[in-house]
């Protein structure tokens, strides 16, 4: 049935844009010397435009979405779902597509943003307003050191220290043997002892025989976090850890959505949850995955996919409006990256970053530097499906 709405969505297009990382991010499944933006660019027929962001970590590596496959999945089937239909009607449309489209949470959480972006100028508010209004200005800040290098990693905790950027910091583990690993650790945990607090992310690396062996090592090193320690398909073995020792362990690759979260809740396979909207499939869905995390008394932690700049945004505002945040955030991922792609960089400082203030998720892209980065040439190509379905 053919209605008239007043505000369209009148095109989606979308974006690969690859920018260079400050140092070698060395990850137990993946070494990052770049990182891929997926960016999502919504126009409506009031005029506004929406920004979105569906980034991932090294390809396929890290997760079942890849950046080339997020664009594929926007354009071929997510855009033709929305292209003319009622763009003040966020969660409706993300309903439709939701019908559409099964998986893809980071697609998803692209075309979310930019929606929601889109609105938020539209009615002169903040996205953080549209999600019930923010808890928090300001966000505590985890810095990870994956050097891989014990005393570059301390050299960096100590810059961030001295500079006032970063007291939380995440060692990225899991590719040596356990011993070299927790070796590595432990070194830096007392360089930093009393000033900083030190957590580890194994990405899944360990079996449950491991585990046994390193956990009471990291706990006697000081670490206050470990974060995925097993495979997302261990549950069973990683809820007897979660059971068994006292650092409390963080899920992150095994929460994909409200369901798991609803699972992990039930089962006891975590004490925290590492809240990612890309993970949830967007701001909505992050919401309601914290409002399980709070009934099951469960910590949140807001976690990153490493995206730029608007993905960054788009997370402090949701994240402005949860309740406490007991284990900070790593929104730190534009700081990663060696050139800004926003108009206005975030802002750090204090062991924090502010939430941007600006109507929509608060950040605007500088089209010039996106440009440059872009993987097709900066080439302004809109494939025939994002045309107008006006038409
Ligand atoms: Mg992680």
């Amino acid at each position: 049935m053919s209605t008239s709405v007043a505000v369209r969505v009148d095109q989606v297009e979308t974006f690969l844009v690859d920018v260079p990382t400050i140092r070698p991010h060395r990850l137990s499944m993946h070494t990052m010397n770049s990182q891929t933006l997926v960016l999502v660019q919504i126009r409506c027929s009031d005029g506004t435009v929406g920004i979105g962001e569906g980034t991932t970590i090294g390809g396929l590596s890290y997760g079942e979405e890849s950046p080339e496959g997020i664009k594929l999945t926007i354009d071929s089937y997510i855009a033709p779902a929305i292209i003319g239909q009622d763009a003040s009607r966020v969660a409706t449309l993300m309903a439709g597509v939701k019908r559409r489209v099964k998986g893809n949470r980071f697609a998803k959480c692209a075309v979310e943003t930019a929606l929601l972006d889109a609105h938020g100028k539209r009615l002169g508010v903040p996205v953080s307003e549209l999600l019930g209004g923010r808890q928090h200005d300001a966000l505590p800040v985890a810095w990870t050191l994956a050097s891989g290098d014990t005393a570059r990693d301390i050299a960096e905790a100590e810059q961030m220290l001295a500079s006032r950027r970063h007291n939380i910091f995440k060692l990225k583990i899991g590719l040596r043997p356990w011993d070299v690993d927790v070796a590595h650790v432990a070194a830096i945990a007392k360089a930093v002892a009393g000033r900083a607090s030190v957590r580890v992310d194994v990405n899944q690396a360990w079996s449950e025989p491991v585990a046994r062996r390193a956990i009471p090592a990291l706990e006697d090193a000081g670490v206050d976090l470990v974060e995925q320690p097993l495979s997302r398909d261990h549950r069973g073995a990683q809820a007897r850890l979660a059971g068994r020792f006292t650092v409390p362990i963080m899920a992150d690759e095994a929460l994909h959505g409200l369901t798991e979260a609803f699972d992990i809740a039930a089962a006891g396979t975590a004490d925290v949850f590492a809240l990612k909207i890309a993970q949830a499939g967007g701001l909505f869905e992050a919401a309601r995955m914290a409002a399980v995390a709070e009934a099951a008394g469960i910590g949140l932690y807001g976690g990153t996919m490493l995206e730029g700049g608007v993905g960054t945004a788009a997370s402090a505002q949701v994240f402005s409006t949860l309740p406490h945040f007991v284990w900070g955030t790593e929104l730190f991922g534009p700081l990663l990256l060696t050139e800004e792609i926003l108009a206005t960089p975030l802002r750090y400082g204090d062991f924090v970053l502010q939430v941007p203030t600006a109507p929509g998720i608060g950040v605007d892209l500088d089209m010039d530097r996106v440009a440059f980065f872009r993987r097709d040439g900066g080439a302004a190509r809109v494939h025939p499906v994002h045309v107008s379905a006006g038409a």
